[in-house]
C-alpha cells in the first residue's frame, strides 16, 4: 500500500509555520505496513492544489491531507479533493447541528461560512469526528483510492490521526501492530544501540528503533501479529532481554515519563514530597504540578535562588556557603534536609548548580534527595545551553526519587 502526504497552507509553504503534521504522520506509517514515497506542500491555490491531488491520487493508494478545512475562502481542500474524485458536496444536517452546538457551548453563534464545514460528499464519504474544533475530517473512498482529510491545527489532527486514521490504515494493510515503548535514563543512544546490536540486526519481527529525547532514550519494540497473545509473545522476550542487560536504567515499558512514574509511585505509597530549587527555578515542582492529582503528595516547592533565601527559607548555614559555595554537595544536602524538615514531607528534592551561559563551571549541578534514611547527593557534569542544563537537572532529580521509590 502506497501513501502520500499533502499538507495544504501558504503559511507552510512560506516557512511561517513548521510542518509538524507531516512528521507526526510520516513516522507512524512504516510500522503500519504503509509505504510513504512522497510528501507535498501546497499553498492555498486551487489550480496547484488540484494538480497535486490528481497526481497523488494517480500514483498512490492513500492520500493523507492536512489543513484547508477551515471556514474561510482560502480553505479549499475538501472542495478540491471532492471535485477530483467527481463527488458533489451536500449539507450534512447533523454535522451542522454539531457545529451550532460547538459555538453555543462557547456562548457564540456560527458565522454563515461555517456552513461549508458541514458539507461533505453525499456518497463515498465517512466523517471523522473532531471534538476539539469545528472542522470534522473525512475519508473519501472511490475506485480503490482513499483520500483522508484532516484539519491543520496539530491538536486537532493528532488525535484524529491516532483514533481514526491509524486503525483504518492498519485494517486496510492487514498489519496489526503491538508496541512497547521502553524509556531509558542513564544511557546514551549510541550505547543503547551498540549494546543491543544483536537484537537490532536482521530483526524483521519484532523491530527495534531508538529515539532521542533530552537526556533520555526511547526504545520502540514493535511486533506484527494476528492476535494480542501472539503480539505479546513476540514482544515480551525482547523486553525481558533488554531489561536484563540494562537493569534499572529502563524505567518504563509503556512510554510513561519519569515525572509520571514518580507521581504514580508517590500516590501508591502514600508518601509526600517537597522541592527546594535553585538553578531549576521551579521546573522541578512544575514537573509534578503539571499532572492532575499531584495535590495528593506535593506539599511545597521553594525557589531559593540567592544565598539569603537558601539560609532564610531552608536553614542552609552561612559557614557552608562561605566554605563550599552555593554550588556544592554540602549546600545541596542542607537544602534537601532543610526543605524536608520545614515542609514535614517524607521526601524532599533539591537542586543547585551553574546553568550558564557565563562562568567557568557551567554544567556543574548537584541534585539531592532527603528521606528518613538521610540525604543522597549526586554530582552532575552537564553540557549544553542553559535551558538544556536546567531540564537535565530536573530529570536527574526525578531519577534520584524514582530509584528511591522503586527500592521500597
Ligand atoms: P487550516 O486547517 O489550514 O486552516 O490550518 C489551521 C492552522 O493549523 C494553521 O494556521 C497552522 O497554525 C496549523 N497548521 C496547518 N497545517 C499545519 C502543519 N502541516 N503542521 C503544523 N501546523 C499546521
Ligand atoms: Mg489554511
Amino acid at each position: 500500500m502506497i501513501a502520500e502526504i499533502i499538507c495544504v497552507g501558504t503559511e507552510l509553504l512560506m516557512g511561517q509555520i513548521l510542518n509538524t503534521n507531516a512528521q507526526f504522520m510520516a513516522e507512524k506509517l512504516a510500522p503500519l505496513g504503509v509505504d510513504l514515497y512522497r510528501q507535498q506542500v501546497v499553498g492555498d491555490n486551487p489550480q496547484r492544489l488540484t494538480e497535486a491531488v490528481l497526481t497523488a491520487l494517480d500514483r498512490s493508494d492513500v492520500v493523507l491531507f492536512s489543513g484547508g478545512l477551515g471556514p474561510t475562502e482560502d480553505d479549499l481542500t475538501k472542495e478540491t479533493v471532492a471535485a477530483a474524485l467527481g463527488l458533489d458536496l451536500v449539507l450534512y444536517p447533523e454535522e451542522w447541528d454539531r457545529i451550532v452546538g460547538y459555538f453555543q457551548g462557547r456562548g457564540r453563534a456560527p458565522a454563515p461560512n461555517n456552513r461549508k464545514q458541514a458539507m461533505f460528499p453525499a456518497t463515498h464519504c465517512t466523517i471523522l469526528p473532531n471534538p476539539r474544533g469545528t472542522a470534522p475530517g473525512c475519508l473519501m473512498e472511490k475506485d480503490g483510492k482513499a483520500a483522508i482529510l484532516m484539519p491543520g491545527p496539530p491538536r486537532e489532527l493528532r488525535p484524529m490521526f491516532t483514533d481514526y486514521v491509524m486503525p483504518y490504515l492498519e485494517q486496510r494493510s492487514g498489519h496489526r501492530l503491538y508496541t512497547h515503548m521502553l524509556r531509558i535514563f542513564g544511557k546514551g543512544e549510541s550505547d543503547v544501540e551498540y549494546e543491543l546490536k544483536d537484537l537490532f540486526d536482521g530483526q524483521t519481527n519484532p523491530t527495534l528503533a531508538t529515539y532521542c529525547e533530552t537526556g533520555e532514550v526511547k526504545l520502540r519494540i514493535t511486533a506484527q501479529a494476528k492476535t494480542d497473545e501472539e503480539g505479546e509473545a513476540l514482544l515480551s522476550p525482547i523486553v525481558a532481554e533488554v531489561e536484563h542487560r540494562f537493569g534499572d536504567v529502563v524505567y518504563s515499558e509503556n512510554d510513561e515519563e519519569l515525572a509520571a512514574v514518580c507521581h504514580r509511585l508517590l500516590i501508591e505509597q502514600g508518601a509526600t514530597l517537597s522541592c527546594a530549587e535553585s538553578c531549576t527555578g521551579g521546573l522541578l515542582s512544575s514537573a509534578f504540578i503539571d499532572m492532575g492529582g499531584s495535590s495528593a503528595y506535593f506539599i511545597e516547592g521553594d525557589v531559593t535562588y540567592a544565598n539569603e533565601a537558601k539560609m532564610g527559607s531552608l536553614g542552609v548555614k552561612r559557614s557552608t556557603l562561605d566554605r563550599f559555595t552555593a554550588v556544592s554537595r554540602e549546600c545541596a544536602e542542607e537544602m534537601a534536609a532543610g526543605m524536608r524538615q520545614k515542609a514535614g514531607t517524607d521526601y524532599a528534592l533539591a537542586t543547585t548548580g551553574y546553568a550558564g551561559p557565563d562562568g567557568e563551571q557551567v554544567g556543574l549541578v548537584y541534585v539531592a534527595l532527603a528521606s528518613r534514611d538521610g540525604v543522597q547527593v549526586k554530582e552532575l557534569h552537564l553540557t549544553g545551553e542553559r535551558s538544556r542544563i536546567r531540564r537535565l537537572a530536573v530529570l536527574h532529580a526525578l531519577d534520584l526519587l524514582r530509584r528511591k521509590l522503586c527500592a521500597k
